[in-house]
């Protein structure tokens, strides 16, 4: 049975027998690109578990965008769902402007709004490289750069970034996407070189195999094959990545930045 979502850290007092619930990311502002399903509302509901206020954004998906802001919302957190094209320089700027009115600061930017559009290199148009490269990595430079000068201003900050195992492998139908996930590690280590010094961390996740709707669309028999190869002997769950974004978004990591974690099953083992 997989382990369900770290939902607060538990301390025990001897003396007394009570416990008291801390939750890692009480009152911090956080934005999340790409949540309407996936691993991003997985780390979304984790985050609000966890008394984080929830800024997030979608693509098309409206209805499950305002569904997550409602379920959100009942956990008792600000929660707010956002049309926006992670892909688009302004409207990266746009939406920074309106989190920060609505929400007043920002603290974490976790950069996971993500497209594949598999081919064999032999076959593969350049709109279909061109449009996963935008989304996937000029995203997070648009982003970065929206939230830069509110964290040098209030001197913290922490980024996260969804890349893959496949960008630090490479995978042979997936030029365009390992290109864009390798492009997202070089960035998260030079973010983290440039802007250490101010306290901005910057940190990348490589998930392996993780059941979504982005793997759904993939045949059942080859993903079997996929489970039987990875040492914890099946796919990760949006929670699985979640909480370890839930470690990179809270003190719990402030002295750690410049990293890749494989959230893999041991896949890269
Ligand atoms: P998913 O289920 O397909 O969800 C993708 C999310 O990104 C959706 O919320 C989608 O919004 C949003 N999105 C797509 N294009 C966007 C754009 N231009 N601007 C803003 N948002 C956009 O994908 P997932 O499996 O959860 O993957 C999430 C991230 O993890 C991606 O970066 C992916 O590359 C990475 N990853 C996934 C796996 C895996 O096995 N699933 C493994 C490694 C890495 P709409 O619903 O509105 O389209």
């Amino acid at each position: 049975m997989p382990f369900k979502g770290v939902k607060h850290i538990l301390y025990l007092t001897c003396n007394n027998a009570k416990f008291y619930y801390m939750k890692l990311l009480e009152g911090k502002n956080v934005i999340i690109t790409g949540a309407s399903r996936g691993i991003g509302m997985g780390i979304a509901k984790v985050f609000a578990d966890n008394g984080a206020n929830v800024a997030f954004t979608y693509s098309s998906s409206e209805a499950p965008a305002l569904e997550l802001e409602k379920e959100l919302t009942a956990k008792g957190v600000k929660a707010k769902a956002y049309k926006s094209n992670a892909a688009s320089f302004t409207q990266a700027e746009e939406l920074v402007a309106n989190v920060l009115e609505d929400f007043g600061g920002i603290d974490v930017l976790i950069n996971n709004a993500g497209i594949t559009k598999d081919n064999l290199l032999m076959r593969m148009g350049e709109d279909d490289f061109d449009s996963v490269i935008e989304i996937n990595l000029k995203s997070v430079f648009n982003m970065t750069k929206a939230v830069q000068r509110t964290f040098l201003k209030q001197r913290k900050g922490s980024i996260v970034n969804m890349s893959s195992v496949v960008g630090v492998k490479g995978n042979a139908g997936q030029t365009n996407y390992a290109a864009s996930k390798a492009g997202m590690i070089g960035f998260t280590k030079s973010v983290a070189l440039e802007l250490g010094s101010r306290n901005i961390r910057c940190n990348a996740i490589a998930p392996g195999f993780i059941e979504t709707e982005m793997t759904d669309k993939l045949d059942e028999k080859v993903v079997q094959g996929w489970r039987d190869g990875i040492p914890l002997k099946r796919g990760g769950s949006p929670d699985d990545v979640a909480n370890a974004c839930l470690f990179f978004a809270s003190d719990m990591s402030a002295y750690v930045t410049g990293q890749v974690l494989n959230v893999d099953g041991g896949m890269l083992t």
